[in-house]
């Protein structure tokens, strides 16, 4: 059981439930001739964790998760880095992956988190529960995150699944450096 656990540690993402890189590693190693890599990145997520808090962060990156595992055209994702992924699809075009990545990016886009509000400092409590009685524990309010997306495909100049993701990398910050919240394919 204890090493079954240490297995799960090594390989799965605690708070996604995502694979991890060391995961992604070994799926790299089995890959044939046609297949293509994404990585992709919360927008902004830095600002995002200052505003609402670290925990929302959590939450944020579990729903993106959710979101991301929904992917059509039997990509597998995998938790790359902080707020970082990747997906990988074997067998596929990159018109294919693109098109359903695309989807993917504007769920998320267009998804909801219902949070609490941020919490207020002590005086503002007590200001404000001194007005309406502690009505401010019901406060909601609704917040959304957008990813920016890197693809490239496996070619005759980018034949190793180290230089594909190297270049879907590449693709991905071109993707924060126009706007973010976009999806940019490698040219090679
Ligand atoms: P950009 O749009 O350029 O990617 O901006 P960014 O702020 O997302 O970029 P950057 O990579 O500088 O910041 C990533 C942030 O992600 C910083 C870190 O606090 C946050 N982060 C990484 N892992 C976690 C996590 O597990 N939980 C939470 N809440 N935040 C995380
Ligand atoms: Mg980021």
């Amino acid at each position: 059981a204890i090493l079954r656990d240490s297995y799960k540690m090594a390989y799965r993402d605690e708070l996604t439930g995502l694979p991890q890189r060391r995961a992604l590693n070994e799926q790299l190693l089995t890959l044939g001739q046609k297949f293509n890599i994404a990585t992709l990145g919360i927008d902004h997520f830095k600002k995002f964790n200052d505003k609402y808090g670290h925990d929302v962060g959590d939450q944020a990156l579990h729903m993106v998760a959710r979101r991301l595992n929904k992917i059509r055209g039997s990509g597998k994702v995998y938790r790359y880095g902080g707020e970082e992924f990747a997906i990988v699809f074997a067998g596929k075009h990159l018109h294919d992956a693109s098109y359903f990545l695309e989807e993917v990016r504007k769920s998320i886009q267009d998804y909801e988190m219902v949070i609490r509000q941020k919490q207020r400092t002590e005086a503002e409590i007590s200001d404000h529960a001194e007005r309406t009685r502690g009505s401010y524990r019901a406060a909601t309010e609704k917040v959304s995150v957008t990813i920016s997306i890197g693809v490239a495909e496996r070619s005759r100049r980018t034949d190793t699944a180290e230089a594909v993701l190297k270049e879907a990398d590449a693709a991905l910050y071109k993707a924060k450096k126009s706007g973010r919240n976009q999806l940019q394919e490698s040219k090679n």
